[in-house]
This record gives C-alpha cells, structure tokens and sequence, in this order.
C-alpha cells in the first residue's frame, strides 16, 4: 500500500554550494509538503549503514566518505505518489542522463555528488525516514 511519503536528502554538495533553498522550492512548487526536516551531517560510521544495501558496490567507500564530508538536509515529503513522482522530479542518477528541468539536471556535478536522495520505494521510504526521525517527528506538524 502506497504511504504517500517519501524520504529525501539534500546531499553535502548542493548544502554546501547554497543550493539548499532553491532545491526546498522547487520540491514545495511540485507538490510536496515537508513533514519533517533537520540539517544534519553523517558520520561515516551512519553513512555506511544508511548505504549498507551499496556494500558490495565498488563505490560505496566514496560514497560513505562523499556523504559525511558536510552538513545535508533530511526530510520526509508528503504527496499522492510521492516515491514515483519525487523520483522525476530529481531526474536520473547520474546528471548527464537527467531530464531537463529536474533537480539534478540543475544542481547535481557529477554521478557521486548528485544534489539529492530520493527513496526509490514505500518500504525503504518509511525505513529510512526512520533512520533520521523519531515516531514524534515521523507524525509531522
Ligand atoms: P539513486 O537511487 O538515483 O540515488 O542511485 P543508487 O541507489 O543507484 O545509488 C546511490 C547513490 O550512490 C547515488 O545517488 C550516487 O550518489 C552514488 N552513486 C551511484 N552510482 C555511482 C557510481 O557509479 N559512482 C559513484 N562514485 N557514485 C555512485
């Protein structure tokens, strides 16, 4: 059954590039209300579990780096469809294959350091907003 949330992160490049604030209103102007939100960084240790499904990935050791190496955002969105439509909204994982118009097309600088997470279904939306969010904050404002 769809939730309608999903789970998102803007990643340590577009945080640190000032980008935070233009991605949050293009993800508002499509639709999306922010439940929950923080800016946070990973520690390299919490990188590596949030990745754990990436384990065997010959990338994964630069990606545990990459996304502990500055403050991102956290946030559960809501929004009918949210996983399927939020997955367009930020475009391909790899920049130079993503749509025009898409959150990664715009902010994202390489394959690694693409702007932004986006879960890419229910179940992994509710557990890594859990990963970052108590049941309190889970139940929005
Ligand atoms: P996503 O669902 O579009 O985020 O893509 P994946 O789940 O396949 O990969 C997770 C994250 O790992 C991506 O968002 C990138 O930050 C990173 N990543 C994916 N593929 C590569 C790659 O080939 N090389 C490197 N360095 N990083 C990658």
């Amino acid at each position: 059954m769809s939730t309608n949330r999903t789970f998102t992160m803007i990643k340590p490049d577009a945080f640190g590039a000032g980008n935070a604030g233009a991605i949050l209103k293009m993800i508002e102007e499509a639709g999306f209300k922010l439940v929950a939100m923080k800016i946070t960084q990973l520690s390299g240790e919490a990188a590596g579990k949030f990745y754990a499904v990436h384990q065997a990935r010959p990338f994964y050791k630069d990606l545990c780096a990459y996304m502990s190496s500055g403050p991102i955002i956290a946030a559960i969105l809501e929004k009918e469809n949210a996983v399927a439509d939020f997955r367009k909204l930020i475009g391909a994982t790899n920049p130079a294959d993503a749509a025009e118009g898409t959150i990664r097309k715009l902010y994202a600088t390489s394959i690694e350091a693409n702007a932004v997470h986006g879960s890419d279904s229910d179940e992994n939306a509710a557990i890594e907003g859990s990963f970052f969010f108590s049941e309190m904050e889970k139940v929005g404002v």
